[in-house]
């Protein structure tokens, strides 16, 4: 089975949104096993999205578009779509109910109406996010699926309807399993399993760095879900085997998750004091939902007198070391502790550049500490990039760090 993802707007081709849903959408279908040979954009235009759906059916059996399902004259992609297979607009009761679903407790829009339609004979997908249902067309062996433009409506109707829709056409299943590791670099972690990544063809393993991230991907193909599971199976114990001590967390985990269970599995609270990542680590801390357990405060102490101040960093430490250096990430990091009663401080201090970096201090020169009831330890950093760059690294490596010792 082959794929063509098909993204209709022409705010993608004038740049205005980035047309994320084609990655999302090739990336969910390579977990699918399904080939996807070419994604295509096309602006709101009659002739020419008929002229692209023609192109895409010449070369692949399934098409998924997503956008130009809403209420307004440009929305033309189900007319179109219905028009490449010649089926005329019929009103569907699913299709309107959804709509007026939507509209219960207000009035709605006359314009609405039109996403009432959709081509005869056509699937239809309630869309339980937005107004504009999806639907899809299966004729002459060869599949239309359109999917609403905003991707918090193209991804859960796509999981909802499409992902059940293509496991059932295919005659096997790709399952897979993403292990998250810290505290260990790519390389070393590829080395430490080179003869598996080398000689298992299914299932397959791949590592895959992301920014300031080490991932495997585990692959396997099977007749069906519990027989692909199975082949999985002996290859995720022996890497666990081998690299478990650095796996975090598997499939959607992240890192701020992985930190906060532990914090919670020993019934830990945690305060931050940040200097050259300004909030970004409680910001990430906070990200995850359940923060709220075991995140106390955060401390943005971004001058001396700050530290002195809020954080009982010492005037001395400050003279005799200076602002970036090993004693003040630690005081920081105790400080916090100390003044909010925290048992796990986390602390961050650095050049983040592009000004204020000397030979001695270069931009990229950053301490991070973590002090774990009374415990601390310090990291030194030597980041290279921009300064967002270098400023998220920090979140991720202080983060890592807390891993490793909490
Ligand atoms: P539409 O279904 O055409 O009304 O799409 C409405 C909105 O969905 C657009 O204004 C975009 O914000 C978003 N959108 C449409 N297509 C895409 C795409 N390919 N990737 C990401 N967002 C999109
Ligand atoms: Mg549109």
């Amino acid at each position: 089975m082959k794929a063509e993802i098909m993204a209709v707007g022409t705010e993608l081709l004038l740049g205005d949104i980035l047309n994320t849903n084609a990655q999302y959408l090739s990336k969910q279908l390579a977990l699918l096993g399904i080939e996807v040979y070419y994604q295509t954009v096309v602006g709101d235009n009659a002739k020419r999205l008929l002229g692209a759906f023609e192109l895409a059916f010449k070369r692949a059996d399934i098409v998924i578009a997503t956008g130009g399902l809403g209420p307004t004259d440009d929305d033309i992609t189900k007319e179109i779509g219905g028009k490449y297979f010649g089926l005329e607009m019929i009103e569907n009761e699913e299709a309107i109910k959804n709509v007026e679903d939507y509209y219960k407790d207000r009035e709605m829009p006359e314009s609405n109406r039109k996403q009432g339609f959709v081509p005869k004979g056509s699937k239809v997908f309630y869309n339980h996010n937005g107004t504009a249902p999806g639907c899809m067309i299966e004729k002459d062996g060869k599949i239309l699926i359109m999917l609403p433009g905003p991707p918090y409506e193209t991804q859960p109707m796509f999981e909802e309807y499409v992902i059940p829709f293509l496991k059932e056409k295919s005659d096997f299943t790709i399952e897979s399993k993403v292990l998250h590791l810290s505290g260990i670099g790519e390389s070393k972690a590829a080395e430490a399993v080179a003869d598996i990544m080398n000689e298992s063809e299914n299932p397959t393993v791949a590592p895959y760095a992301k920014p300031n991230e080490m991932i495997f991907r585990i692959s396997a193909k099977g007749e069906n879900e519990e027989k692909a599971k199975e082949i999985m199976k002996p290859v995720i114990d022996e890497i666990y085997k081998r690299l478990g001590k650095y796996i975090y967390g598997e499939d959607n985990t992240t890192l701020e998750e992985a930190v906060i269970k532990r914090l919670e599995e020993k019934s830990f609270s945690i305060a931050t004091a940040e200097s050259c990542t300004g909030g970004l680590i409680a910001g990430k801390i906070v990200d995850y939902p359940g923060a709220s357990k075991v995140f106390i405060d955060g401390v943005v102490s971004y001058s001396n007198e700050s530290k002195v101040k809020r954080l009982g960093v010492r005037k001395e430490t400050l003279e005799k070391y200076g602002a970036v250096s090993e004693q003040t990430a630690k005081e920081m990091a105790e400080g916090v502790v100390k003044a909010l009663g925290a048992d796990v401080g986390i602390s961050s201090t650095g050049v983040a550049g592009p000004d204020g970096g000397t030979e001695e201090k270069p931009v990229g020169l950053v301490y991070i500490a973590v002090c774990v009831e009374g415990v601390t330890t310090v990291r030194k950093l030597n980041l290279k990039g921009e300064r967002n760059r270098i400023r998220g690294r920090v979140v991720t490596e202080a983060l890592n760090l807390a891993l490793e010792v909490i």
